[in-house]
C-alpha cells in the first residue's frame, strides 16, 4: 500500500468538479485523496475567464449557500462584477464575474492545501479497481494502486481528448495538456455506454496590440455585488471589458477557411454546444447577419493576455489570425494562442442515480463534463453534490438530493439523470419550472439550512441566514403597519403618474404598485426611512421581492407542493415494467433503463406520457 492505508474518497481530476468534490468530502470529515494529472493546472479555467452569468450565477450562489468554495474563490479573485438582467424580474437577475484566471486557480489550490483531510497525488489515473461491482480504488500510470471506499471521476474534456486546429489534430485534454486513456475503455467493458462531444475555444491575444479606442467600453456595475453570502471583501477597483464586432471582410476570410474546417469537413464527430457556436458556425448558420458581437475580456489584473469571447474557432491558425486583424481595434493584434476545438468522451448521465453514483458500479460517482455538461458552474455544483454523497455513503448517512423546486442544482441533476443529453448541457433559467422560487437573492435561505444540517455550511453562515430571516420579517411587518396619510404622498404619486389615495393607507399597499420602489417611498417619507434604518440591504431587497411578487411566489409554491406529492410515491424496485402491457413500448424501455425512484421522477422521463403514469398509479394501487 502506498502512502496511506485506505482513503474514504478518491477524487480523480482537479477541475471545477473535482475541486468542489474534494473540498466538500474533506470538510465533512472524509479522508480524501485528490489525484490529478498536473498540480499546476488545478481549477484551470479552460475557456473564458468568467464565473456566473444567466442561470449559472444562480448555481454559484447555491454552491456557496450549501458551503461550497467556488463563490468565495470568485469573490477573492474577480476583476469585474455585473448583475445581468437587472431590468427584468428578480428571477432573472444573474450575477457574473470576470475572473483573474491565474489568481482563481492559485486561490483554489491554496484553499485545498489548507483543507484538512485532503492529500494530493499528481499522476494520471489509468483505471479503477472494482471488486464485486463496487469500486475500491484507482490505479495510476505508474501502476500505483490507491484504495478507497468511494471514487469520484471528474475527468472533464480529457477522456480520449482530440484537439483540432484546421487540418491538424492531435491527442490532448486541453491545449498543451495530455489526454487521458484507459478509463473509457475499462468502463465500457464494465457495461457503461460512452458518447462523444465537442467544444471549442477562441484565440487569446496580446492586449498591448489592441486599439481600445475603436471599441465600446463595458464597465462593471457601479457598486459591485458578489457571490458569497459570507463577508468576502468587496470589489472596489474593476477592470473594464470592451465590445467590438466582426464584419463582412472578417466573414469572407473565415469562409475561405471552410474547406479546411474540421467541423464542416466532418472530421469532428462529437456534437457541440448549440448556444455557444464557433464563429464559423455563426456565419454559416446566420449567413444574413453582417456582424457578430465580440467581447474583449482581460484575463486578469496584471496580465496582458486577452480572451476574444465570441470568436471560438477551429479553423487553421493563419485563417483565424488574418480574420481577427480585420476586426475594429484588432488591426495590429498579436495572437498568443489560436482557438481550437476538442472532442472528448462522456458518459450519458442516464446511467447515474440522483446522487450521481453510477448504477452499474457501487460507490463510483461521476461529476462535471464527464456527464455531458459544459461550464465551470455546472461542473462545480455536480462536484459538490458528488463529494457530499460519496461522504454520506461512506459514513452510512442518507443520500443528499435536491428537488427541482429547491435549487437549480436539483433541476440540473434531475434533467441529466432522467432526460440525458445529446449535446453539451448548460443551465438556462427556462429549464427551471419554479424559477421564481430559485432566485440568486434567496439561495442562502433555501439551501444554507440544508448545508448546515449536513455539517458543511458553517455556524457563521447559518447565523447570517437566521439574521436575514429575522430582519426580513421585521421589514415586512414595518411595511404592513407603517401608515401613510394622503397629504404626505399624493403630490408625489401625481408626479409619478400613479393614482392618488383618498384615505390613510399602509406602505405595503403602495409598494405593491409596479411603478413604485422602496427608495421612492423613503425619499418622501422620513418616518419610513427612520423605521427601516436598522435593516441591511439584503433584508430590504428580500422583503420588497416578497411583496412585489407575492402572487407569483404563492402560485409556484403551490405547484411545488403538488410536484412534491408525486415525489412521495416511491416506486423503486416495486414495479415490474415488463409485466405492464398497457405501458407504451417507449415508456417501458425508458423506465427499465432509468429505474426511477418516484412517480415524480418517472413523469419527467422524456417518452413517459401522462397515460403511462396513470398505468403506474394503477399498479401502485392508487
Ligand atoms: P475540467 O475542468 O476539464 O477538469 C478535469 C481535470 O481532470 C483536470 O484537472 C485534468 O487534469 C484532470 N484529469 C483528467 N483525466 C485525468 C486522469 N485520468 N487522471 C488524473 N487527472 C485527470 N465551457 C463553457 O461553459 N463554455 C465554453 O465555451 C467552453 N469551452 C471550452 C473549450 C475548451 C477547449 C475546453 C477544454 C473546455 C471548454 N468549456 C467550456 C468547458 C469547461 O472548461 C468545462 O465545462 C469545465 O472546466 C468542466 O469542469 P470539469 O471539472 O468537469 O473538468
Amino acid at each position: 500500500m502506498f502512502q496511506q492505508e485506505e482513503y474514504d474518497v478518491i477524487v480523480v481530476g482537479a477541475g471545477h468538479a473535482g475541486c468542489e468534490a474534494a473540498a466538500a468530502a474533506a470538510n465533512l470529515g472524509s479522508k480524501v485523496l485528490l489525484v490529478t494529472m498536473n498540480m499546476n493546472t488545478i481549477a484551470q479555467m479552460s475557456c473564458n475567464p468568467a464565473m456566473g452569468g444567466v442561470a449559472k450565477g444562480q448555481i454559484v450562489r447555491e454552491v456557496d449557500a450549501l458551503g461550497g468554495q467556488s463563490g468565495i474563490i470568485t469573490d477573492k479573485t474577480m476583476i469585474q462584477f455585473r448583475m445581468l438582467n437587472r431590468s427584468k424580474g428578480p428571477a432573472m437577475w444573474s450575477p457574473r464575474a470576470q475572473s483573474d484566471r491565474m489568481r482563481f486557480a492559485e486561490e483554489w489550490r491554496n484553499t485545498l492545501e489548507q483543507t484538512l483531510n485532503v492529500d494530493f497525488w499528481q499522476e494520471a489515473v489509468m483505471g479503477l479497481l472494482v471488486e464485486n461491482d463496487t469500486v475500491v480504488g484507482v490505479k495510476t500510470q505508474l501502476g500505483i494502486e490507491f484504495r478507497s471506499k468511494a471514487v469520484v471521476l471528474t475527468n472533464g474534456t480529457f477522456l480520449n481528448g482530440l484537439i483540432h486546429i484546421g487540418e491538424k489534430n492531435f491527442g490532448g485534454g486541453r491545449a498543451a495538456e495530455r489526454g487521458s486513456t484507459g478509463i473509457t475503455e475499462q468502463l465500457k467493458e464494465l457495461g457503461f455506454e460512452a458518447g462523444r462531444m465537442k467544444t471549442g475555444t477562441p484565440p487569446r491575444v496580446d492586449g498591448r496590440s489592441l486599439d481600445y479606442s475603436k471599441m465600446e467600453e463595458q464597465p462593471g456595475d457601479e457598486v459591485a455585488s458578489k457571490f458569497s453570502y459570507l463577508p468576502t471583501p468587496p470589489l472596489v477597483k474593476q477592470r473594464p471589458c470592451y465590445i467590438t464586432y466582426t464584419n463582412a471582410e472578417v466573414h469572407e476570410i473565415l469562409r475561405e477557411g471552410f474547406e479546411k474546417s474540421p467541423m464542416f469537413q466532418g472530421r469532428i464527430k462529437g456534437l457541440g454546444p448549440r448556444y455557444c457556436p464557433s464563429v464559423e458556425d455563426k456565419i454559416n448558420r446566420f449567413a444574413d447577419k453582417d456582424r457578430h458581437q465580440i467581447f474583449v475580456e482581460p484575463e486578469g489584473w496584471s496580465t496582458v493576455e486577452v480572451y476574444v469571447n465570441g470568436f471560438s474557432s477551429s479553423l487553421p491558425e493563419d485563417v483565424q489570425y488574418r480574420a481577427l486583424r480585420k476586426i475594429a481595434g484588432f488591426e495590429k493584434a498579436k495572437m498568443f494562442r489560436p482557438g481550437y476545438a476538442i472532442e472528448y468522451d462522456f458518459f450519458p448521465p442516464t446511467q447515474l442515480n440522483l446522487t450521481l453514483e453510477t448504477k452499474q458500479v457501487r460507490n463510483l460517482y461521476f461529476a462535471g463534463q464527464i456527464n455531458g455538461t459544459t461550464g465551470y458552474e455546472e461542473a462545480a455544483c455536480q462536484g459538490l453534490m458528488a463529494g457530499i454523497n460519496a461522504h454520506n455513503r461512506v459514513h452510512g448517512k442518507e443520500p443528499f438530493i435536491l428537488k427541482r423546486s429547491e435549487a437549480y442544482i436539483g433541476v440540473l441533476i434531475d434533467d441529466l439523470v432522467n432526460k440525458g443529453t445529446d449535446e453539451p448541457y448548460r443551465m438556462f433559467t427556462s429549464r427551471a419550472e419554479h424559477r421564481i422560487l430559485l432566485r440568486q437573492d434567496n439561495a442562502d435561505l433555501r439551501l444554507t439550512p440544508l448545508g448546515y444540517a449536513l455539517g458543511l455550511a458553517s455556524e457563521e453562515r447559518m447565523e447570517l441566514v437566521r439574521e436575514k430571516e429575522r430582519q426580513t420579517a421585521d421589514v415586512l411587518e414595518t411595511l404592513k403597519t407603517f401608515a401613510i396619510e394622503p397629504a404626505e404622498i399624493n403630490g408625489f404619486l401625481a408626479e409619478l403618474g400613479s393614482a392618488t389615495i383618498t384615505e390613510k393607507t399602509r406602505a405595503i399597499n403602495l409598494l405593491r404598485r409596479p411603478n413604485i420602489e422602496l427608495p421612492n417611498l423613503t425619499s418622501v417619507l422620513p418616518g419610513l426611512t427612520l423605521a427601516l434604518a436598522p435593516y441591511g440591504p439584503e433584508a430590504l431587497e428580500q422583503a420588497v421581492i416578497l411583496v412585489k411578487y407575492e402572487t407569483y411566489i404563492e402560485k409556484e409554491n403551490q405547484q411545488a407542493i403538488r410536484a412534491a406529492e408525486l415525489e412521495n410515491f416511491v416506486i423503486q424496485g416495486r414495479l415490474d415494467y415488463k409485466a405492464m402491457p398497457a405501458l407504451s413500448h417507449e415508456a417501458r424501455e425508458k423506465l427499465l433503463k432509468v429505474q426511477p425512484e418516484t412517480i415524480g421522477q418517472a413523469a419527467r422521463i422524456s417518452g413517459v406520457s401522462p397515460a403511462d403514469i396513470s398505468v403506474l398509479m394503477v399498479y401502485l394501487g392508487r
